[in-house]
């Protein structure tokens, strides 16, 4: 099962709850009051924009192959729809918690804000492990969990997306349930969607080549001439994999990639061809012959111009930021730098494109998805690439100039932005009635 939107494996929640003893919303409330001081926000906005505007919670019935009925509990939260209809992914996982779900929400808020889309933020979970369900239980929970939260979702209201334990095979029965229901097709219901039903080209490389062309963007903004840049990518996964396919292109050297079982490393550059012929055979990376073998810490230590942490959360820490030697830092896993090692990056003058922004091409897409879904008009994906390119190009810079500005590091600059946009919409639609 595939991640997207941004969303997604979205693990800010589990670095937030881990900075500071609280729970995942308290966390979120507190990323959102640093913003809300940056832009001198007024309390009454702040205690608008501190909460969630919907929580549904659901206890519902499936039936299960050898004839048992099991009743799984789910979620589904929109935190502002200021902006837009809800947008926001839909997460299998056994250790999900509304509290997790409230703070998710909040993020897709914050991250469809940066990068200008006009959607509010939601987000959804089922408390279920869905590689222990057969294809069959997966889909009879997937269409009684869209029943479900039906009254909440729609292309006007709120467009769920895969996550974490959702692909798009999910999202074409979350459709086919909503279509159902309503008596003709509803592409526009659900966006992460196979391209036989709406969804978009472009879809899969879109978080890994938002992340390119925000390096790319980076290394001119910084002046950085190495010739070629070299890069070292944690986790060759859908991101990673699209990243340095792309940053190739781009005239980059990928020197090192890793998985989970360990990484491989050789500074003339690594041969992504004949890789991922050995990822077929061998199932990963580890024991291909024409590199070193080096592990997942040393590779976040090497002596590169870019480093892309793509795998997980919390992986560059207050321990190993003194070590890392990257210029810059794309981080296309969500919090792959934990909080206590912002500062140490920043004050190390590191350029850090922070996750908010680095991985918003998922969402990006989505959007166009959508576009393209409701106008029932679908485009090339040279179309597609070109759109991401300007819209996360355009965010970038916002960013970019805000934290000059201001004098504040770049993820901070991105949730100013969010806050401060979705404050405005939120003020000037004023309190109904
Ligand atoms: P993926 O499962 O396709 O790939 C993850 C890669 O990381 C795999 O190669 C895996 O072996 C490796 N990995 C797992 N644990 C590791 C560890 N402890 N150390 C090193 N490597 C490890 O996932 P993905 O879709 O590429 O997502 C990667 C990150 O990007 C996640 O944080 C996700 O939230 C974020 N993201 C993904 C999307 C998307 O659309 N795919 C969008 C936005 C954000």
């Amino acid at each position: 099962m595939r991640v997207a939107d941004g969303d997604v494996r979205s693990s800010i929640e589990i670095r937030m709850a881990v900075e500071t003893r609280v729970s995942a919303f308290q966390t979120a409330q507190r990323r959102f009051d640093a913003a809300a001081d940056v832009i001198g926000l007024s309390d009454d906005t702040r205690r608008g924009l501190r909460e969630v505007k919907r929580e549904l919670t659901v206890h519902f019935p499936v039936h299960m192959d050898d004839g048992s009925v099991h009743v799984f509990t789910g979620w589904r939260v929109q935190h502002n729809i200021s902006r837009g209809p809800a947008k926001g992914g839909i997460r299998y996982h056994p250790d999900i918690t509304l509290d997790l779900v409230k703070a998710l929400a909040m993020l897709m808020t914050w991250k469809c804000s940066v990068v200008g889309l006009p959607y509010g933020g939601s987000k959804g979970a089922v408390a279920v492990d869905p590689a222990k369900l057969s294809l069959s239980e997966l889909e009879h929970l997937t269409r009684r969990y869209a029943t479900e939260i039906a009254i909440l979702i729609g292309p006007e209201k709120d467009i769920p997306a895969p996550d974490m334990g959702t692909n798009p095979q999910v999202m074409a029965w979350i459709m086919d349930t909503i279509s159902m229901h309503s008596g003709h097709s509803v592409p526009a219901a659900v966006t992460g969607k196979p391209v036989d039903i709406g969804g978009s080209e472009g879809r899969i490389d879109a978080p890994g080549r938002g992340a390119t062309y925000l390096t790319l963007e980076a290394l001119k903004y910084l002046h950085i001439e190495d010739d070629p840049p070299t890069v070292a990518i944690q986790g060759y996964g859908q991101v990673g994999r699209s990243a340095a396919r792309l940053l190739t292109e781009a005239g980059l050297k990928i020197v090192a990639v890793s998985d989970s079982k360990g990484g491989v490393y050789n500074p003339s550059g690594l041969d992504l061809a004949a890789l991922d012929e050995h990822r077929q055979v061998r199932g990963g990376v580890t024991g291909f012959k024409k590199a070193e073998a080096i592990t997942n810490a040393e590779l976040l230590e090497l002596p590169v111009t870019v480093l892309v942490p793509a795998a997980v959360q919390d992986v560059i820490t207050a321990d190993n930021a003194t070590r890392i030697r990257a210029r810059l830092i794309t981080e296309g896993a969500n919090a792959a730098v934990a909080p206590e090692a912002d500062p140490i990056l920043h004050d190390r003058g590191i350029f850090l494109i922070p996750d908010i922004i680095a991985n918003a091409g998922g969402v990006i897409v989505s959007y166009f998805e959508w576009v393209q879904d409701l106008q029932a008009f679908f485009w090339e994906e040279e179309e597609i690439n070109t759109k991401l390119h300007h819209v996360i190009t355009r965010a970038f810079y916002d960013i970019l100039h805000t934290s000059v500005n201001k004098r504040i590091d770049m993820r901070l600059a991105a949730y100013a932005i969010a806050v401060q946009r979705v404050a405005n919409a939120t003020m000037v639609r004023g309190i109904y009635p």
